[in-house]
C-alpha cells in the first residue's frame, strides 16, 4: 500500500492514479485550480442558463438533490444568482433519517422556495438488493448509487426538462480522471452498466423491480436533447464553502444530536444513519474509509497540514459507528453476528492480517502513532 506524498490518500482507491513523485491525481487536479480563469467559468454558466432558461414559469431545469450543504449551495447558485426556476428531485433511501436531516431537507425547498419531488424505492426491494449488494461486492449502496445518477435525470427527460444540475464531478475531484468537463451525461448512462442484470435476476430480482433506475431510453434522449452538468467545473467546489453558505440558509449539522464514531466532522452525509455502513465497508476491502476521504482533501484545500490528516486517519477511519451500524442492520433485517459474517470475508487479505483476533493494516499510514495514543 502506497499513500500519496501531499494528501496521505493510499494508491488502493480504485481507479487511482499516482504520478512519478508519489503524487495523487486529486491534488494534481486540485493544483489546477489555481491556473482556471473562474470569472470565465462563470460567465460559461450564464450562458448555458440562458439557453434553457424558459419564461412561460415552466420549470428550466432539475437538481438533484439530498439535502444536505451541497444541495443548498447548488440551489442557492442556480436559484438566486442564476435566476433559475428549478425543480428539486430526491432519490430517497429507506434508511433512517436523522432529525438534522429532516430538518434540512424540508429547508431546501422552503428557503429557496421551489417546488420538490421525492422518489422512493420500494422498501422491500431496497431490502432485498441491499443485502444482495452488501453480500456480493461488500458495497451495501451499490444499487442506490447508481440510482442517484439515473433515476433524477430519467424523471427530468419524461417531465421534458433539458438541463439537469449535479453537484460535484466526483471522478475529476477523487482523481480517478484528469479529463475535466461540465458534462456529464455519459457519466449517467454508463453508472448503469455497474449493475449485472442477468445475475440480479437470478438473484430473485425482477425485471420490473430495475425499470426506476434503467437510465432514459434513446428515443427520449432525442426527443428532449438533456444537458446534464457538473457545478465543480464552473465554481472551486469546497464542502467547507458550501457549509458555510448553506448554514445562512438554515442548515443544520449533527453537533447536538449525534457525535458519530469513525467520523471526523458532523456535517458530511448525515441524513440517514445506516448510511456510514456504506462507507465503513470500503475499509476492509481498500484499507481507508470516509476520515481518510475527508482529511486529504482538507489537506488539499490547506485546512489540515499532512501530519495532522495522517493521525486523524489512524485514530478514527477504522470505527465503525454503532447507531449506525444499529439502523443498517436494522432496516436491512440482519442480526449482529449475519453482519460482522459477511464483514469478515472481505477483509483484503493483500493490505490486512489478523493480530489477536483484529484486522490490522500491514503498512499503516503512520506507524507509531499505535505507540503514541
Ligand atoms: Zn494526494
Amino acid at each position: 500500500m502506497r499513500y500519496c506524498n501531499k494528501c496521505g490518500m493510499p494508491d488502493t482507491r480504485p481507479g487511482s492514479v499516482f504520478d512519478e513523485e508519489s503524487v495523487c491525481l486529486a491534488c494534481r487536479n486540485y493544483e489546477r485550480r489555481a491556473t482556471i480563469d473562474w470569472d470565465k467559468r462563470n460567465e460559461e454558466l450564464k450562458q448555458l442558463c440562458n439557453k434553457y432558461r424558459k419564461d412561460d414559469g415552466s420549470y428550466d431545469c432539475a437538481i438533484p438533490v439530498s439535502g444536505g450543504k451541497d444541495s443548498h449551495r447548488l440551489v442557492h447558485i442556480i436559484k438566486e444568482e442564476m435566476n433559475m426556476n428549478p425543480l428539486l428531485i430526491t432519490f430517497g433511501d429507506a434508511l433512517t433519517k436523522t432529525e438534522a436531516g429532516k430538518k434540512n431537507y424540508r429547508n431546501l425547498g422552503e428557503a429557496f422556495n421551489c417546488d420538490h419531488i421525492l422518489f422512493e424505492l420500494s422498501i422491500d426491494f431496497f431490502r432485498r438488493i441491499v443485502r444482495i449488494d452488501t453480500e456480493e461486492y461488500g458495497e451495501p449502496l451499490r444499487f442506490i448509487e447508481i440510482g442517484l445518477y439515473t433515476v433524477p435525470t430519467k424523471l427530468s427527460i419524461q417531465l421534458g426538462i433539458p438541463l439537469i444540475v449535479y453537484g460535484e464531478n466526483a471522478a475529476y475531484e477523487y482523481g480517478t480522471t484528469d479529463k475535466e468537463t461540465y458534462s456529464g451525461l455519459n457519466t449517467v448512462l454508463n453508472a448503469y452498466k455497474k449493475v449485472n442484470e442477468d445475475f440480479l435476476l437470478k438473484k430473485g430480482i425482477s425485471k420490473k423491480e430495475l425499470n426506476a433506475i434503467v437510465p432514459p431510453t434513446q428515443e427520449e434522449l432525442d426527443r428532449v436533447k438533456p444537458e446534464l452538468i457538473f457545478m465543480s467545473y464552473f465554481v472551486p467546489w469546497s464542502s467547507v464553502t458550501n457549509l458555510n453558505v448553506a448554514r445562512k440558509y438554515g442548515f443544520v449539522d449533527l453537533t447536538h444530536e449525534w457525535q458519530r464514531e469513525g467520523c471526523i466532522e458532523h456535517f458530511e452525509q448525515i441524513d440517514s444513519m445506516g448510511y456510514l455502513v456504506h462507507l465503513w465497508m470500503k475499509y476492509p476491502k481498500f484499507g481507508f474509509q470516509r476520515v481518510s476521504d475527508i482529511a486529504s482533501r482538507r489537506v488539499r484545500e490547506g485546512r489540515l497540514s499532512l501530519s495532522q490528516a495522517k493521525k486523524l486517519i489512524m485514530k478514527y477511519d477504522h470505527k465503525l459507528d454503532q447507531l449506525a451500524l444499529k439502523d443498517f442492520i436494522n432496516v436491512i433485517g440482519y442480526t449482529t453476528k449475519e453482519f460482522w459474517d459477511i464483514v469478515e470475508k472481505f477483509w483484503n487479505r493483500e493490505i490486512f492480517e489478523k493480530v489477536d483476533g483484529v484486522w490490522k493494516l500491514k503498512d499503516p499510514l503512520y506507524k507509531d502513532s499505535m505507540e503514541d495514543e
